[in-house]
């Protein structure tokens, strides 16, 4: 299957989406941290600020095939991302987003509502998300680009 991406960058895709995203170098502008299975990256497509996504690296489907290591990986992650939103004071709340069934590559969106966002619910945030991603990836793109780099430098400073 080959589907284009908003940057207009053809891509093969084999087997699963997924996989091929965080095994190529597609999500490469948008790391955030990575251990050895796990990787939290910002989706640059879907652009709003903060917002991240953890994915194992292999394929899975559903969190109880993950090994201890991965599951402790995940956690360890997710903790980290978690502490660096919750330490924003402009952060109101966070929800999460678990992509979990066969065929597909488990994944988790963690949101962050801003407090001065037009946005104050994380289901509208993500239904006008997928809807006009085109639109809200020109209005957001510099503003997450520049919230990537805060983020990253709390990140860094939690893993030790
Ligand atoms: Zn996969």
């Amino acid at each position: 299957m080959k589907i284009t991406t908003i940057f207009n960058q053809e891509l093969e895709i084999k087997d699963c989406i997924g996989c091929h995203l965080v095994n190529t170098d597609f999500f490469k502008d948008g790391l955030i941290s990575q251990t050895n299975t796990m990787q939290l990256s910002l989706d640059l497509e879907l652009s709003y600020p903060g917002m991240m996504i953890l994915s194992p690296k292999r394929h899975v489907e559903y969190f109880d095939q993950l090994t201890t290591d991965e599951a402790n990986e995940w956690n360890k992650l997710l903790a980290i991302a978690t502490k660096a939103l919750r330490q924003d004071s402009d952060c109101i709340r966070i929800s999460y987003f678990f992509r979990s069934f066969t065929g597909y590559h488990m994944h988790l969106a963690i949101m962050p509502i801003w407090k001065d966002s037009v946005y104050q619910d994380s289901q509208t945030i993500l239904s006008d998300l997928i809807k006009d991603c085109k639109k809200l990836r020109k209005e957001n793109i510099q503003k997450v680009i520049l919230y990537k780099d805060k983020l990253q430098t709390k990140i860094n400073s939690y893993i030790v």
